[in-house]
């Protein structure tokens, strides 16, 4: 996000001048924020939306008083991004009763399989008995991955090999959860190299074996405006509750965090920010917003 911090920068100074935020004065720095969103990979119409509700706030009446004008829009910059990424620290569901079921759905290479792991070992730091589930039948090796993550972080890893359906390793999954009494199921879905019906189906079925309490899809934020589109897809697809982030540590300019809010509907909940299992951290939009204001 350098290239964002730095680009606003630029664009308060003119503002700094005048007593006040105009229609005029304020073009410059919307422009800038304009470009410096664009710059971040953010996709147009949500760059388009969010440069017009910054307008509308910041010529708004609301006057906060002894705030100068660059202040202000700082301020009204601050909220907008704050709310573009959903405002609100986006939690896991709890589960009214059982176990958590956690689905995570993405693409081959996005990172899905490490993610499943951060999250069992971010789950069991904070005191939950947790099982995993190795449904990815078709990535070569993706299995055993997993297996061997799950013996480094000392968490269960449930498989039945690569020749039974993902759906049915999950439902075998999942009733072992039960009767062993784990508080948290966490199933590694089968990715594919590209989103297909095949794909879609095979996630609905298990989503409805498993009947998860939350459907995560992994993307990778060095994807940048693509990851909006395809979390669209996810969701039109199969309903998710939510995206993992993964690859935040890498050169990635960022604009996934700000789009898949905005144009799927569903929150970021976590990031991953490295390739080690402690790499995961819950998603918060203030301080996002902070970050990326610098
Ligand atoms: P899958 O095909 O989606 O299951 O992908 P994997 O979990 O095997 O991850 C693909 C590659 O990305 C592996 O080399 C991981 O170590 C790496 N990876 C996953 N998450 C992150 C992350 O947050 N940061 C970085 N730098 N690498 C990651």
């Amino acid at each position: 996000f350098d290239g964002l911090s730095r680009s606003l920068e630029k664009a308060w100074d003119s503002v700094r001048k005048d007593g006040k935020l105009t229609v005029e004065n304020i073009k410059g720095p919307l422009r800038d924020i304009r470009r410096a969103l664009l710059e971040a990979d953010v996709s147009l119409p949500v760059v388009r939306r969010f440069v017009a509700r910054v307008e509308d706030e910041a010529l708004g009446e609301r006057v906060v008083k002894g705030v100068s004008p660059d202040q202000k829009l700082v301020k009204v910059v601050y909220e907008e991004l704050k709310a573009l990424m959903g405002g609100q620290q986006a939690e896991l569901v709890q589960p009214k009763y059982g176990p958590s079921v956690i689905l995570m759905a993405g693409l081959q290479g996005t990172g899905k399989t490490t993610a499943a792991g951060k999250l069992a070992l971010y789950l069991k730091k904070r005191g939950m008995k947790v099982l995993l589930v190795a449904t990815d039948v078709y990535r070569p090796a993706a299995i055993d991955q997993l297996v061997t993550l799950g013996s480094k972080i000392d968490v269960p890893v449930f498989e039945l090999g690569n020749k039974v359906a993902p759906p049915e390793i999950a439902r075998q999954g999942l009733e072992k959860a039960k009767k062993e009494e784990f508080d948290a199921v966490i199933v590694d879905t089968a990715g594919r190299l590209q989103i297909d019906e095949k794909l879609m189906e095979e996630l609905r079925e298990t989503k409805r074996v498993v009947n998860p309490t939350d459907t995560l899809l992994v993307v990778d934020a060095m994807t940048g405006q693509e990851a909006a589109g395809l979390v669209k897809s996810f969701n039109d697809a199969v309903d998710i509750t939510g995206a993992v982030l993964t690859k935040m540590d890498g050169d990635s300019r960022g604009g996934a965090a700000l789009s898949i809010k905005e144009v799927s509907g569903r929150p970021i909940k976590f990031v991953g920010t490295g390739e080690k299992m402690e790499a995961l951290e819950p998603f918060f939009p203030d301080r996002m917003a902070s970050r990326i204001l610098g």
